[in-house]
């Protein structure tokens, strides 16, 4: 495959419009796809009708490729009210997924990238114009992804996000992307300070790390040995400038003690974690192959817990999964109320073609999934709200990001990741202020500034 001269082309100027869909993975993904192409006169615009035009894709849940075909649909008309003078390019897992079957239904797309080679996006693109047929590239290359990407050029603003780990050797008979992101991959760990650094000198003040089984990285160290995540974020932590740490979406059999420590020792570490657990129920989680139970999610909690007592759990759960009896269901809910989740995320269950729980003949019936998930939604919203509001009086700091909705407001994020809205508009974005908690919303809190204001 040959490679495309960026000074060659960079005279040109090029629109680019993307679409995303799915998880934080895909919106840095799809941020990373500008960066590659900025080089060859891409500039980002907001309407379809560009040069080129991204479909990034998600495979998780249901109607993917419906959602993704209907819009496809709609670029055809654009693409040829422009005399066919734009690029058509699907990613993601969708793409990773369906591959040349893409092609096959809708043959004005030009590529199909998947979600492990779009660093080869110049590529293939040159490979498009030179033999102008379509190309599918949905090889999970021996190189890595990440050490073939430009450097992120443009700031992410106050809060940025940076990929640390891909893909999962985990295998939960529920879920796609082992197949879609394929093995697990860590970056190493002074690709990833090179790149924090980077991004905190474009104005970032919190980072959060992103990989799908994030907590499972073990990256090669700045000592050449094998460091874990709690060692990569105690040498994140002493970035100046940077005032906050994330990481998501963890898994609960690599939340070791050394990571669980963390939340006590690292200052910069916010107190919230996204850990999700999927049922509450143990023969679920058994035929989910989650390879922990109930007491392991239990026992984490309570660690948590004791290391940061006022730290607050966000979780993902699946209601309807095959053979899930109405005992099953009970336990998740037992589990929900017992824990006590500031935020979550539930799902009914959809099968996933190729994955092993797709097989099961024990399907949950819809009607019966629909109704389960109001009730477990029922009482997610209840509790999310119940958090909000026992933020009321409290005093905690806010990493102001821009302007609000309305005129005079400015709005920010809590530690716990809840908008924060003050009245006033006086704020520099990127500069952490104390506030007094004074009203609470089910999905944001309204505050004042407090008189002693921190340096920011
Ligand atoms: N790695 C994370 C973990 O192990 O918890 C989850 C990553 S997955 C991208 C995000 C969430 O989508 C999962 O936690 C699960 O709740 C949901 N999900 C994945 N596959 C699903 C399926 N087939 N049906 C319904 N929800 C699904
Ligand atoms: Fe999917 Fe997460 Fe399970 Fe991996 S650990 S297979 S990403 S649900």
């Amino acid at each position: 495959m040959t490679e495309t001269s960026p000074i060659a082309t960079a005279q040109i100027l090029r629109t680019l419009h993307i679409v995303t869909w799915g998880c934080q993975m895909n919106v840095y993904d799809s941020a990373r796809m500008a960066d590659v192409l900025r080089p060859l006169g891409y500039r980002a615009v907001d309407t379809p009708d560009a040069d080129m035009v991204i479909l990034n894709t998600c495979h998780i849940r249901e109607r993917a490729s419906e959602k993704l075909f209907s819009e496809l649909g709609r670029l055809r008309a654009v693409k040829d009210a422009r005399g066919g003078a734009m690029t058509i390019a699907v990613a993601g897992c969708v793409a990773q997924a369906e591959g040349a079957e893409i092609l096959a239904r809708a043959p004005y797309v030009d590529v199909v990238v998947g979600s492990q080679a779009y660093h080869r996006l110049p590529a293939l693109i040159a490979e498009v114009e030179a033999k102008r047929r379509a190309v599918v590239d949905t090889d999970f290359p021996a190189e890595q992804k990440f050490d073939h990407l430009p450097a992120q050029q443009a700031s992410q603003g106050p809060i940025a996000f940076l990929a640390i780990q891909e893909g999962c050797d985990k295998f939960c008979t529920f879920c796609v992307v082992p197949y879609t992101r394929g093995a697990e991959q860590s970056r190493p760990a002074a690709a990833i300070l090179a790149e924090a650094k980077r991004l905190v000198a474009g104005g970032a003040r919190e980072i959060a790390l992103l990989g799908q089984n994030v907590n499972a990285w073990h990256g090669d160290g700045l000592d050449g040995r094998t460091w874990p995540l709690a060692r990569l974020l105690a040498e994140l932590a002493d970035i100046p400038g940077l005032a906050r740490l994330r990481y998501t979406t963890s898994h609960p059999r690599d939340m070791d003690a050394a990571l669980i420590a963390a939340h006590h020792d690292n200052p910069k570490l916010m107190p919230f974690l996204h850990l999700p657990v999927q049922s509450g129920s143990d023969a679920i989680l058994q035929a989910m192959n989650r390879r922990h139970g109930v007491d392991l999610f239990r026992r984490i909690v309570a660690d948590l817990r004791a290391a940061r007592p006022d730290i607050a759990l966000s979780s993902d759960f699946i209601v309807g999964f095959p053979g899930e009896t109405d005992a099953d269901f009970a336990a998740t809910m037992h589990l929900v109320r017992e824990t006590g989740f500031a935020l979550a995320y539930s799902f009914k269950y959809s099968p996933r073609p190729g994955t092993p729980a797709a097989e099961s003949p024990d399907q949950v019936p819809e009607s019966l999934k629909n109704s389960r998930l109001q009730e477990l939604q029922a009482v997610l919203r209840e509790q999310q709200h119940d958090f909000n509001r026992a933020q009321i009086g409290r005093r905690f700091d806010v990493l102001f990001t821009g302007p609000g909705r309305h005129p005079g407001q400015m709005a920010g994020r809590s530690p716990y990741l809840q908008p924060v809205i003050v009245n006033t508009a006086s704020l520099v974005p990127g500069t952490i202020h104390p506030v007094t908690i004074a009203s609470a919303n089910p999905n944001s809190l309204m505050a004042t500034l407090n008189q002693e204001q921190i340096a920011a």
